[in-house]
């Protein structure tokens, strides 16, 4: 028999390959969108949630009944639950006020506690959803605090399996990876394997209009100009997380909330895909990245699509959303080529 599992943790990883057809035909490399929904949290955030847990689990230090503390802005915190749930330990989450109230439902549903902090605060003032994770995890005895910006198993858990995965998926013959960082977990993790087996593959960071990590890695300073609110959940921030492997990077494209929003709904109506907000940010940072750079027929490109889109149905997917952004003026789409066919 296959397929069968004896719980749903089974089904983590193994993702699939998708060729995209029409959104990147302006390249002329052949483009995979790695379909990260296909977990069964439907994020990329299975693969850190598991193995950060089993890791702590081997190490002895979670005992029945524990506690999983983080922050995140929502797909981790899915994963965290569902972990959670099958290997019998609570679940507090510290998260965004940017998130959406049906996200924060879905984290209820699978049994979380969930805190709500304002985002633009510093991340060392004591509102801010770091400080209330560690101080959450410091007063609970037998706690585990996730900490995915600043513990090197999140670059693991990709090293071990996304990274491979790619490989194996496309029998060594990638040239590019791309994929949009927040923790940097999925790109420093992948990166790292991948160029272990050819040095040559090119790896892209997209990072958010609004985010200090492109002004970072161009200047190796953080830039405090750069930094603005932005709409994107998941990737960009406003410090430098230790997750993010800067020397595997080879290069960064920074991406607006508008243009992401565009190609997520474009990517949604031409290669039926319903991707996150991020897929969008992942396919216009290849495109930009494709305006400066030459690829060729030979070359094969894998881009890291993180979520779903079934969680943005109140936002990129609803034209109400779209037009209090001023990304739809009165009924009119402002980049109508995006959605030509
Ligand atoms: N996209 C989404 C929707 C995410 O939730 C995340 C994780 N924060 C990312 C992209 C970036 O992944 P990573 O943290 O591994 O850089």
């Amino acid at each position: 028999m296959t397929h069968v599992y004896d719980n749903i943790l089974g089904l983590i990883g193994h993702t699939p390959l998708v060729k995209l057809n029409k959104v990147t035909k302006d390249i002329s490399a052949t483009v995979y969108a790695k379909l990260e929904s296909y977990n069964p949290g439907h994020s990329t955030k299975d693969r850190i949630a598991i193995h950060i847990i089993e890791a702590a689990e081997k190490k002895g230090l979670l005992k029945p009944g524990s506690t999983i503390v983080e922050t995140t802005s929502g797909n981790t915190g899915f994963s965290i639950a569902m972990v959670s749930i099958i290997k019998g330990y609570k679940c507090i989450l510290a998260v965004s006020d940017k998130t959406k109230a049906e996200k924060i439902a879905y984290l209820k549903a699978l049994g979380a506690t969930v805190y709500i902090c304002p985002a633009n605060v510093a991340p060392d003032d004591p509102r801010s959803y770091y400080e209330v994770a560690k101080r959450i995890a410091s007063e609970i005895p037998d706690s585990l605090y996730i900490n995915q910006y600043f513990n090197e198993l999140n670059i693991d858990a990709h090293y071990q399996s996304t990274g491979p995965e790619i490989w194996k998926q496309t029998e060594g013959k990638i040239t590019h990876l791309i994929a949009c960082t927040g923790t940097g977990g999925t790109l420093s993790g992948s990166a790292k394997f991948l160029k272990e087996q050819n040095p040559d593959i090119k790896i892209i960071g997209v990072d958010a209009s609004g985010s200090i990590l492109k002004g970072f890695k161009d200047t190796g300073k953080i830039n405090s100009s750069d930094i603005h609110p932005y709409q994107i959940e998941g990737m960009g921030k406003n410090l430098i997380p230790s997750a993010l492997l800067f020397d595997k990077i080879d290069e960064f494209v920074r991406v607006n909330d508008e243009m992401s929003a565009y190609r997520t709904r474009e990517i949604a109506l031409k290669e039926a895909i319903m991707g996150g907000y991020t897929t969008g940010a992942v396919v216009q940072g290849l495109l930009q990245y494709g305006n400066s750079h030459e690829f060729s027929t030979d070359d094969v490109v894998v881009a890291i699509f993180p979520d779903h889109g079934s969680r943005y149905i109140t936002k990129v997917y609803s034209d109400q959303w779209m037009e209090e952004q001023g990304f739809i003026n009165n009924g009119v789409h402002n980049y109508e080529e995006v959605f030509k066919t």
